[in-house]
């Protein structure tokens, strides 16, 4: 059966709110004829009010790259839930490589911050991927396994409808890295597919698992074929609405001649 296809773009901190409206009102124009598909872009904090009116939210999904997990107090630097609500953002992105990796936020955080986003509404994006060390020492399935036994702790499952991952191993992501091979991108997402059903029963099969970490023109189609790959989540590759539009495209016709 085909399934429900999900693209989307974390913008990180390359744009500011004139460059975020103008990328989003391009790629809205652009991809609105594309039917049945999930969009979604996460811009910098500074540009959510104005890119969250830019758009049709039924069009494109805006996301935020980071949240507290406290509705307010002694959390300077950090934005509450309830600012984001303010904002009518769709989505929170929990977790990514470099939270993780440059700000070393750990699981249990990830886990505040999951379970923060689902009660106020949020649809929640937990990113997940092993370093390069651990895919060398063979534990990459074990350290996906807790990032998610973590991670999702306490999640009540009739939240999982709005529960997306997204798989991005640490070595593939950005310009120093390598993507990964459409097999090993698969064989991950067969496993987190199977933690998510040990947690989640039957409801797991509604979560999607989107892959991240240099997709580009080149490597688009072979990922998005996989069974178990739900959607594309692109850095670079997507920050010229042009592009991204083509490769969505790409993607999509590679997916209408396989799937049954
Ligand atoms: C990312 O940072 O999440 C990402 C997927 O980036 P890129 O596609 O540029 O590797």
């Amino acid at each position: 059966m085909a399934k429900k296809l999900y693209f989307g773009s974390n913008l990180k901190m390359y744009k500011n709110t004139a460059a975020t409206v103008s990328y989003l009102q391009d790629l809205e124009e652009k991809t609105k004829d594309i039917p049945k598909i999930t969009r979604f872009i996460i811009p910098s904090f500074t540009t959510l009010e104005r890119a969250s009116a830019a758009v049709d939210h039924q069009n494109i999904m805006i996301g935020a790259q980071n949240m507290c997990y406290a509705d307010e107090g002694q959390f300077t630097g950090e934005i509450s839930p309830l600012m984001l609500k303010e904002l009518g953002i769709d989505l929170v992105m929990i977790g990514h490589s470099e939270r993780r990796h440059v700000f070393g936020e750990k699981d249990a955080e990830e886990n505040r911050k999951v379970l923060a986003a689902l009660s106020h509404g949020f649809t929640a994006l937990l990113c997940i991927g092993e370093t390069a060390d651990e895919k060398n020492y063979g534990i990459s399935t074990e350290i996906l396994r807790q990032q998610l036994k973590i991670g999702l702790f306490g999640v009540r499952p009739e939240d999982t409808d709005r529960l997306w991952i997204a798989y991005e191993p640490v070595w593939s992501i950005g310009v120093n890295g390598t993507p990964a091979s459409a097999d090993y991108a698969e064989e991950m997402h067969f496993e987190i597919k199977k933690c998510l059903a040990e947690l989640f029963g039957e409801r797991a099969e509604r979560i999607p698992v989107l892959y991240g970490g240099s997709v580009n023109p080149g490597n688009a189609e072979e990922l998005i074929v996989q069974k178990d790959i739900d959607g594309l989540f692109v850095g670079r590759a997507a920050w010229d609405a042009a592009k991204f539009d083509a490769l969505i495209r790409q993607a999509l016709k590679a997916y209408a001649s396989g799937a049954e």
